[in-house]
């Protein structure tokens, strides 16, 4: 059944202890902060060792898709298993006046789930199109398609966004009382990822324009 509607689950894994404020119960917070994400991280517990891998994803609905080598041991070790994917934006840095009080104003998601590996052909295809596309929108219908043999060394997993917790903190340095008497410069430096300008490929023809999708998300 499609959770696409409800609200974000209340498990006992993710329900938030510390700074319960923070959290949010609202599905769309959690579409808000994988959308606007570029990597995630995975974690799972492969040959008893705990690792946690940066990767690219996608989603549709309330699936999130993950790609990886189909020889890269730690991501086919999630198979199967048990893992926890985290998308985490820096929005600032939160200078305090003591050090205590110091913090970082983020959106950040927690999914837990069971990862699937991907069988179906035309699953995966659109799978990988999705995560092609979440990094560079319009990206996939641009670039030559892969090949069988491409699609046999990639290995694509689904996570359902069943089980979910999302944080934010915003606002300025929340210093004790007695300290905002101190000479200490306390406030927020914002953080922002924006895109450089294009650089062209020397290997490439200089014919070739910069493409619309390209020009898109440095504008
Ligand atoms: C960029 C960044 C830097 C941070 N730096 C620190 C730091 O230096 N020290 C520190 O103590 N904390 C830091 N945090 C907050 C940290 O992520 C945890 O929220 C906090 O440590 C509480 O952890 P806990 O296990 O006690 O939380 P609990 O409230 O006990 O966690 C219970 C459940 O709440 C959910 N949850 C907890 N934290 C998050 C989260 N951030 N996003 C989404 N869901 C969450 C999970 O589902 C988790 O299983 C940072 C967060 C971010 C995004």
């Amino acid at each position: 059944m499609s959770t696409e509607t409800t609200p974000l689950s209340s498990t006992p894994r993710t329900t938030l202890r510390r700074h319960r404020e923070r959290g949010q119960t609202d599905r769309a917070a959690l579409y808000e902060v994988l959308d606007a994400g570029l990597i995630c991280h995975l974690g799972v517990v492969a040959d008893g060792t705990p690792i946690v891998l940066p990767t690219a994803y996608g989603r549709a609905g309330d699936t999130l898709y993950l790609h990886g080598s189909s020889a890269n041991g730690a991501f086919g070790a999630a198979g199967g298993q048990r893992i926890c994917v985290t998308v985490t934006h820096m929005d600032g840095l939160v200078a305090a006046r003591s050090v205590f009080s110091h913090s970082v104003n983020y959106r950040s998601a927690v999914i837990f789930g069971t990862a699937t590996v991907v069988e179906d052909e035309d699953e995966r295809r659109e799978a990988l199109r999705l995560i092609t596309d979440h990094l560079i929108p319009g990206r996939w219908a641009a670039a030559r398609q892969p090949t069988k043999k491409e699609m046999a060394a990639t290995a694509v997993l689904s996570v359902p966004l069943t089980e979910a917790s999302v944080k934010i903190r915003t606002g300025m340095p929340a210093d004790e009382p007695e300290d905002y008497d101190l000479d200490v410069w306390a406030g927020v430096l914002p953080i922002s990822v924006r895109f450089g300008s294009p650089e062209p490929d020397p290997k490439m023809s200089e014919e070739i324009p910069v493409p619309a999708h390209i020009r898109d998300l440095v504008e």
